[in-house]
């Protein structure tokens, strides 16, 4: 079932729902279970699964280093149907523009229609950990809009090279990625927002949020977007802090603020324990307004791990 769906099924409810990441390779799919299990009493319509970009390891081969590109968390579509089989749940599998070419994506997008997967999030990507911008993969999409592109012309049967007259077309429901505090390479707020618009023109659903700790971020955002005529859900993606470096690391890697309340009860911790209980609350704090505020959907980032998640769970749904 599609993401707008369920969102219309609960009619003003707000759902609960999160994001998962693979593990790392070599790691048991059972630990993934492990973390998903005590999430499943608050009844996730949908669960999203992350996909990472490759990254350049350099093997020592008899005195030189050789250059090779891996995927350290393979496995997003394997989970996401091992998911919907365990759980008997959606799942949203992440589709990224960096790390694949055109044509692979659309056998990605083929194998999801074949599962019965009817939700993709489409994704740029980040730039590769040993570049400073994002570079296009030879082949494949520059902008996530691109990609919301190549998407909603394979739901009208128009293959890359191919157009196919099928009464078994693909009907996906796509995700699209916004931020409240602007993408970390957008020039302004504003410009970022007519990128949004942009994608949601070209047939993007609903929007999921990057992380904020400020609802205030959140709410005008929102209202930003609707004036610019971005009518499709909203739905905000928060995140517990949970130990004391995040408040250099999430700055850092998602360029979002963190509230003056928030660091000073965060640095007055006097052990991640103690963090861990203050980002739980704060959470609490901001999932209850954003409920009240009847938000479609609270979507939380796990990062794989889900005592906090359950904990605030607890409190709100
Ligand atoms: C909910 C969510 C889930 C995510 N999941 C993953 C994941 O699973 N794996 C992963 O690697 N990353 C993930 N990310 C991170 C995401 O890939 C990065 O934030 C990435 O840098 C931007 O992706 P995007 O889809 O927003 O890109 P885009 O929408 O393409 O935007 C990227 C930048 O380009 C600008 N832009 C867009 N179109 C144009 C244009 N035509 N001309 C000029 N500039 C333009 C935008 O303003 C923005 O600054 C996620 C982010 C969010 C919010």
């Amino acid at each position: 079932m599609k993401v707008t769906d369920h969102i219309q099924a609960a009619k003003g409810e707000t759902l609960f729902s999160f994001e998962i990441i693979p593990p790392v390779k070599g790691k048991s799919i059972q630990e993934l279970y492990g973390n998903i299990d005590p999430l499943m009493e608050f009844k996730p319509p949908f669960i999203d699964v992350t996909t990472s970009r490759e990254e350049y390891v350099y093997l020592d081969r008899d005195g030189l280093l050789d250059k090779k590109l891996t995927r350290m968390r393979p496995g997003t579509l394997g989970i996401c149907a091992s998911i919907t089989h365990k759980y008997n749940v959606d799942t949203v599998p992440h589709v990224l523009c960096g790390g694949f070419t055109k044509e692979e994506t659309e056998y990605l997008l083929v194998d999801c229609h074949y599962l019965g997967i009817d939700n993709v999030m489409a994704l740029r990507g980040d730039a590769m950990k040993e570049e400073k911008y994002f570079l296009a993969t030879s082949g494949g999409h520059q902008f996530a809009s691109d990609l919301v592109q190549q998407i909603n012309d394979l739901n009208k049967g128009n293959y890359l090279h191919e157009v196919i007259e099928t009464d078994n077309c693909a009907n996906f429901c796509v995700g699209v990625a916004g931020y409240p505090e602007k993408h970390m390479e957008a020039p302004s707020l504003k410009s970022d927002l007519k990128r949004l618009k942009h994608k949601v023109d070209l047939g993007a659903d609903y929007v999921v949020t990057q992380m904020f700790f400020d609802n205030k971020k959140y709410f005008e955002f929102v209202d930003e977007a609707r004036k610019m005529g971005i009518n499709v859900p909203i739905i905000p993606g928060i995140k517990p802090i949970a130990v004391k470096r995040h408040l250099q690391l999430l700055p850092q890697v998602f360029r979002v603020d963190i509230p003056e309340d928030l660091i000073d009860a965060v640095e007055g911790c006097k052990n991640n324990k103690e963090v861990r209980q203050v980002g739980v609350e704060w959470c609490i704090q901001q999932s209850k307004e954003l409920k009240e505020a009847g938000v479609p959907v609270l979507h939380y980032y796990s990062m794989g791990k889900s005592d906090n998640i359950k904990a605030i769970a607890k409190e709100v749904f």
